[in-house]
């Protein structure tokens, strides 16, 4: 539909959207939609939650990284979206089953005509009357209930193709609303609730392990050769996080450059075979620049992993993990550190 340009919401929105992009651009946050929704709500000025959030950050001087975009997202804009979706949904739902209260009405009324009629012709077949007229009376009724059912089946088949058109586009927007847009990995509230299921099912004696990856020197990567080369390398660890891992497990995007998967039923051990097998298969990649065909420096990520201890909080566990990174970090990067080296660095230290 084209824009009203004298339409004042136009004008109003068109100011909001130059404001959102005018401090984008002045903080250095990369114009992705979901970046440009959380700037837009933000001068739109109607989302308070959103509006105190974001000032305290700027109080206190924080960087709009991408780890911080993320949590603003989908904290304070996602949500939005998904009950805008539930709305549109709950209405096309309720016209959908009007609909069908009606044919089922109208089927019921043509049930009882007929049978009011039918019986009327029994009462003059015993009265006496020509068969043969009774006979053409009851086929007259038959032929028009036939019609009139063949409309009301048409009328059913075409409501439930809408009902089937509802159910894909509610499961879509589920899917969309679990899922990380860059990498197409689950997000953190679906490795939230992943988590949480898997931690009830390692309360029972089954282990669980985690793994968190963060890529090597990102920042200056980005420096070098961009951030969309660093997206499109983001997207490649993505991809080879979710090949490495079991059909069992979850890969997530953590936050930013950190990825992070949940292995139900793996040991420490198990956990960190595969954290090694993933860092070397990320090592061996072959990163080529796709504008130019050029081959760019090889990218190496560290790991830390560790495993669940029953009744501990998940967020202890992932606290765990990122102390055994930072290890890893701190040991020259590109590799695995475990929480049982971990705590072997913290009785030396
Ligand atoms: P280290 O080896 O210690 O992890 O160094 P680093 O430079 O990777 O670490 P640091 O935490 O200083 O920087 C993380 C960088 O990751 C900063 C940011 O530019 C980049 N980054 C985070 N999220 C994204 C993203 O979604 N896309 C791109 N291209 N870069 C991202
Ligand atoms: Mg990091
Ligand atoms: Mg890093």
């Amino acid at each position: 539909m084209p824009a009203d340009f004298d339409d004042p919401d136009y004008d109003y929105a068109a100011s909001i959207a130059g404001r959102a992009m005018r401090s984008m651009a002045e903080q250095r946050i990369p114009s992705t939609p979901s970046n440009f929704a959380i700037w837009f709500q933000y001068f739109a000025g109607d989302h308070d939650d959103l509006r105190n959030a974001v000032d305290l950050l700027i109080d206190h001087n924080r960087p709009f990284d991408s780890r911080t975009n993320q949590d603003l997202f989908e904290t304070y804009i996602a949500p939005q979206v998904s009950a805008a979706v539930a709305a549109d949904t709950s209405e096309r739902l309720h016209a959908v089953m009007g609909a069908a209260k009606e044919f089922l009405t109208t089927a019921i009324a043509d049930n009882r005509s007929q049978m009011q009629v039918i019986s009327q012709v029994a009462d003059q077949g015993k009265a006496g009357v020509d068969p043969k007229a009774l006979v053409a009376q009851l086929m007259n009724e038959l032929a028009r209930a036939a019609t009139r059912a063949t409309r009301l089946e048409a009328g059913f088949a075409e409501k439930t193709r809408e009902l089937d058109v509802i159910r894909d586009s509610l499961s879509r927007s589920e899917e969309r609303a679990r899922t990380d847009t860059l990498t197409g990995l689950a997000n953190r509230r679906a490795l939230d609730e992943f988590l949480r299921k898997a931690q009830t099912t390692a309360e029972w004696g089954e282990p669980l392990s985690v793994l968190l990856l963060d890529i090597d020197h990102f920042k200056t990567f980005n420096d070098n050769f961009g951030h969309g080369v660093g997206d499109q390398v983001l997207r490649l660890m993505a991809k080879v996080l979710r090949e490495k891992v079991r059909t069992q497990d979850l890969p997530a995007r953590y936050g930013g450059e950190e990825l992070i998967a949940v292995l139900p039923d793996a040991d420490l051990a198990t956990c960190a075979e595969l954290a090694e097998r993933i860092r070397y298969a990320i090592a061996e990649c072959t990163i080529t620049r796709r504008s130019t065909g050029e081959t760019l420096p090889s990218i190496t990520v560290s790991i830390g992993v560790a495993q669940y201890r029953a009744g501990e909080a998940a967020t202890d566990l992932i606290e765990r993990c990122d102390r055994a990174l930072y290890l890893a970090k701190g040991g020259g990067r590109n590799r695995v550190v475990t929480e049982v080296e971990l705590e072997r660095a913290g009785a030396a230290g």
